[in-house]
């Protein structure tokens, strides 16, 4: 398969390959629009076993950007970077400055900003090459962690389901959460102080203890979490959670959570459609984090300090759109990741269509 016939192609602006004999950096960015704006999306270092292998998943991520900044009503983009390397052992600042003088030499069509395998430390030293760098640490427009910001968008967005799904608050709800990390223990919390009920589950002991502890959730083995008694299933782990052997498990009617790339495959999404549970897509739900790092751009392009108001704003307008994806998934008589996949497509391409019209 050559780069242009991929999948994951889909008509990507741009594909920039870069390599550094000194640190043996290489790396690749995707930048699949900037029909928006600038194209928008974190750095992932992974042990890719090809560079075939690194590049495809950059296209993916970055064309899943795309979605999410868009549905996210942000004026930005979608692109990813990979760096090929295990962030365990391969690190150095000398690595990520030459990551920095990539991202330099694309002059600011490509803003980078964390992912797996990469630290706001690590973004520091790109910083020192380029201003192109969001989800720093220790200066005014900085943005911080964005995880609560993205379980405050998926806890309205929980809510919003039960009501629509269930007719029902969350007082007495029972919610199953798979993975108690970042996004998980947040939403664990506020979901508690709304009077739900919790069953968790995670591969880190730790974790699941201190969350039990603040919120009295029950604890399940992980490959338990499918057969909860539960009213929504959240996932907030890792990505494929939904799947032909964990499908018809759940006893929920509702699957809500922070994890990017929940359903293993678009046919998962009909098959949940088909069996009646209510799906909030996941680049929608979980578009907080992106707000956040937005927020950062944003103050760093006007030289201002960060504006939590403005942050505010954009996650009231995502639980809207998030409404509206519901409403015409109802209406239609149509699976919701197809529908927010026609939204986000229409909204790149009527920004495409006036920015070659001005
Ligand atoms: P995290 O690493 O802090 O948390 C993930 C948790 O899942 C960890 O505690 C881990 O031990 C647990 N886990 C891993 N495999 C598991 C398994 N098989 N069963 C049960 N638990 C398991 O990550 P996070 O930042 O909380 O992100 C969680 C998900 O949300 C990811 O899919 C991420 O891509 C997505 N997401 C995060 C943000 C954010 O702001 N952090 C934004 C958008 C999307």
């Amino acid at each position: 398969m050559t780069l242009f016939d991929s999948p994951a192609f889909e008509g990507h602006e741009g594909v920039h390959a870069f390599f550094d004999e000194k640190t043996g950096l290489k790396a690749i960015v995707a930048v699949h629009s900037t029909a928006r704006g600038p194209a928008a999306g974190g750095c992932r270092m992974w042990p890719y076993a090809s560079a075939e292998a690194a590049l495809e998943d950059a296209l993916r991520l970055s064309r899943a950007m795309s979605y999410k900044n868009a549905m996210a009503d942000l004026e930005l983009g979608g692109g990813k970077s990979v760096i090929i390397g295990d962030s365990r052992t391969m690190k150095t600042p000398a690595l990520f400055e030459a990551f920095g003088r990539a991202i330099e030499a694309l002059n600011g069509v490509y803003w980078t900003a964390e992912d797996v395998g990469v630290s706001p430390v690590d973004l520091g030293y790109a910083r020192r090459e380029t201003r192109y760098v969001a989800g720093l640490e220790g200066h005014p427009a900085a943005s911080g962690d964005p995880s609560p910001v993205t379980a405050e968008g998926v806890f309205r967005g929980v809510r919003l389901a039960v009501r629509r799904g269930l007719n029902r608050e969350l007082d007495g709800v029972t919610v199953a959460i798979q993975g108690v990390g970042h996004v998980g223990a947040y939403l664990a919390e506020k979901l508690h102080a709304a009077g739900a009920k919790l069953i968790i589950t995670d591969v880190n002991e730790e974790a699941l203890t201190q969350v039990a502890a603040l919120t009295g959730a029950a604890i399940v083995a992980p490959g338990a979490i499918f057969d909860a008694q539960a009213d929504v299933f959240a996932p907030c782990a890792l990505g494929g959670a939904i799947n032909e052997s964990t499908l018809p498990r759940l006893k929920a009617k509702i699957i809500a959570g922070g994890a990017n790339n929940q359903l293993a495959t678009p046919e998962i999404g009909r098959e949940v459609f088909a069996r009646g549970i209510l799906y909030t897509p996941d680049y929608v739900i979980n578009g907080g984090g992106i707000i956040n790092v937005a927020g950062e751009i944003r103050a760093l392009e006007r030289g201002e300090a960060f504006d939590q108001a403005w942050v505010e704003a954009k996650l009231d307008r995502l639980t809207l759109t998030l409404e509206e994806v519901l409403d015409r998934a109802a209406s239609e008589g149509r699976p919701s990741d197809q529908v927010a996949n026609e939204m986000a497509k229409a909204r790149i391409a009527q920004a495409a269509a006036s920015k070659m019209a001005a």
